[in-house]
């Protein structure tokens, strides 16, 4: 599949993310450039700017920590103990822009997959669904479908 972006305008996003590329994003990046989909990285132009936009497929990749953006079911979207209410109106707050973000895109044709961190801590090897899913082989709303609710056996 053909680069849809040429070396300068790749360039160019490049630098403009220097410093905001996180290691779940960066291990995303890895898988897509190895497949060889193009992408373009925080994409201000669309709304809620994804963390990754796939023009040629119309896909829209969140890679969300599932901490901060509540993935429900999951063994690590805890709420802290001590200021309850501060943290639960933060985090909620966290949720209802994530939704909006991703209601704004669907209506603008895009499809959307979150890709949460857990997934990539305890099954990294199951990313190709992602990528299945993207190719529209499998309907995924989310990485990976089911929370691991336990911590990994080994690090
Ligand atoms: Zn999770």
């Amino acid at each position: 599949m053909a680069d849809i972006v040429d070396r300068a305008t790749r360039s160019r996003m490049m630098s403009s993310i220097k410093g905001k590329n996180t290691a779940p994003e960066r291990f995303v990046q890895e898988r897509l450039e190895k497949r060889h989909i193009a992408f373009e990285a925080h994409a201000k132009n669309l709304p809620g700017t994804p963390d990754f936009a796939l023009p040629l497929y119309q896909v829209a990749l969140f890679v969300n920590g599932c901490f901060w953006h509540r993935h429900q079911g999951c063994y690590y979207a805890t709420t802290p103990a001590s200021q309850k209410a501060f943290w639960q109106e933060k985090l909620e707050g966290n949720a209802r822009r994530d939704v909006k973000k991703q209601t704004e895109l669907e209506a603008a044709g895009w499809r959307v997959i979150v890709i949460w961190e857990c997934g990539m801590k305890h099954c990294p090897e199951a990313f190709e669904e992602v990528i299945d899913a993207i190719e529209g082989e499998l309907s995924l709303s989310q990485w990976p479908a089911e929370p691991p609710r336990q911590r990994p056996t080994k690090a």
